[in-house]
């Protein structure tokens, strides 16, 4: 097919590439090109020693009938529906998700500190509406939401370890759907012990029964039937004008409409034409790099908390999850496992045989591993990039570059496509209506059907560990 023209070329085989491909399926002729040797993205799994590890925790969380539409025709039988079992670790004690509704068990002082600047935070007059703090910096909206308590014992310490910038240089527009808010009546029940369960976006998950995350593109990959699909094709040019797209080896793919989910600051390095005020720009848009830690542990008991946040600095990870809590088929009998993430913009300076020492120090310090207890199984991932970082450049250059490349009938979708906080929810939705829109709007050129040529090595499941990138 190489140097002929096509319909849609989608690039990057993760979920918002396969559903864009799926939802072209029989209505225009697609091919996709993808980076590593099998799709998935960031949803791929890998089997190490018998353990199935994901990319840190994916879970699922279906907000949209229509994705969850899809998921239920793709794979009937095989999610288990599973309630959250979320916790803070602080001053040694053990709280309920989210931390501003259980304040109950904290030191005595604490809780009075957090429950008075609360009501006094609440009772402001003058506290802006929430979508008026939303524009503002993070740490300006979490202090007046929640009080200078509640955001001294949590929401900074805890969002400084994700974001690792001041946060008053992150802006809050990400708060709306990820961060709970609860009401004055829950924040007081929460510090007098009344449970405030069931808070937030993901009060429950779903979760495949076996195989790890992967079963989801998976599934996607197998229901493509005239969509070709190329892995190890990394895409390393790309010229709007002759609507053409190079990969490396210098093959040539024509496209009518272009659909990328490559990370924005990458593709406007790609990108022929676009200009130069533009590509700086985009090269200046910043994402946190998370290390990811995975463990497998020769004891059957480790935890049965889904994932627990670590707020204190005194422990090097914000978020430790155990896979074998929500899945027991993701360990070998009598055996647990645990995913660790901690973040930092870079770790090129990092001495990170040194940072996993540290994260099994601080394993052991925080009571999950006991010292006695033996590692069977270990996987060290750096996921590149993980968080987009929200700030006014990126509010300012953002919404300018998609449109530019949308003038030039490439549309950029996914997490790091539009450069967002987004789940896998979104990125199959993304898919969906990016689908939609190209379905009312045939090529221009002469479009070839397609044939199905999926290498077979895209569809593995899982592969033996491998570094992300
Ligand atoms: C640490 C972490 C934890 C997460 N946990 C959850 C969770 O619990 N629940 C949830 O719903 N979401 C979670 N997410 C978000 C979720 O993973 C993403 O929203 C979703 O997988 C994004 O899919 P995508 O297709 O947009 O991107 P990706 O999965 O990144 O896919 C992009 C694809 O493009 C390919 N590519 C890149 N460059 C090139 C190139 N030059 N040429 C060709 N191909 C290329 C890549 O190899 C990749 O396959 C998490 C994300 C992270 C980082």
């Amino acid at each position: 097919m190489s140097g002929t023209d096509q319909g849609v070329l989608i690039l990057g085989g993760g979920l918002a590439g396969l559903s864009t491909a799926y939802h072209l399926e029989g209505v225009r002729p697609a091919v996709l090109l993808e980076r590593e040797d099998r799709l998935g993205g960031l949803t791929r799994s890998f089997r190490v020693n018998g353990f199935i590890f994901d990319i840190t925790g994916h879970l699922l969380h279906l907000r949209r009938p229509t994705v969850r539409a899809l998921i239920d025709r793709l794979l009937p039988d095989e999610w288990a529906s599973v309630e959250r079992r979320s916790f803070i670790y602080s001053h040694d004690v053990y709280l309920d998700y989210p931390f501003q509704a259980n304040l109950h068990g904290l030191p005595g002082e604490v809780v009075r500190d957090c429950l008075t600047a609360f009501v006094e935070a609440h009772a402001d007059p003058a506290r802006p509406a929430p979508e008026v703090l939303a524009q503002g910096s993070f740490h300006d909206w979490a202090e007046a939401m929640f009080g200078h308590g509640i955001a001294a014992e949590f929401m900074l310490p805890y969002n400084r370890k994700l974001w690792c910038r001041d946060l008053r240089d992150v802006t809050a527009e990400w708060v709306s759907w990820s961060v709970p808010r609860p009401s004055l009546e829950e924040v007081v029940g929460g510090a007098l012990g009344l449970k405030n369960k069931g808070l937030g976006y993901n009060p429950t998950f779903r979760y495949p029964t076996g195989g790890g995350i992967e079963v989801l593109p998976l599934a996607l990959a197998r229901a493509l039937s005239a969509t070709q699909v190329h892995c190890r094709t990394p895409v390393v040019g790309i010229d709007p004008e002759k609507r053409q797209v190079t990969s490396a080896g210098g093959q040539q793919w024509n496209w009518d409409d272009l659909v990328t989910t490559l990370p924005l600051p990458v593709l406007a390095r790609l990108v022929k034409g676009l200009p130069d005020t533009l590509r700086q720009r985009a090269s200046g848009l910043q994402a946190t790099r998370v290390l990811n830690v995975n463990l497998g542990i020769d004891r059957p008991d480790v935890t049965d908390r889904h994932w627990i946040y670590y707020p204190e600095d005194r422990f090097v990870f914000y978020r430790v999850g155990s896979p074998s809590s929500f899945c027991k088929a993701s360990v070998p009998a009598g055996c647990s496992s645990l995913y660790v993430e901690v973040a930092r913009l870079d770790f090129a300076r990092e001495d990170v045989p040194g940072l996993v020492r540290r994260i099994k120090e601080d394993l052991v310090a925080c009571g999950l591993l006991r010292p006695s207890d033996r590692i069977v199984a270990e996987q060290v991932m750096e996921v590149n990039p993980a968080y987009v970082i929200y700030d006014e450049h990126r509010r300012n250059t953002v919404p300018e570059l998609l449109a530019w490349l949308a003038r030039h009938r490439i549309h950029s979708i996914g997490r790091y496509g539009r450069w967002e906080y987004g789940s896998m929810e979104d990125a199959i939705h993304q898919g969906m209506e990016t689908a939609a829109a190209l379905s009312a709007r045939k090529g221009t050129r002469s479009t070839p059907a397609g044939h199905n040529n999926q290498e077979s090595t895209c569809l593995t499941n899982p592969a033996s560990a491998s570094p992300t990138s």
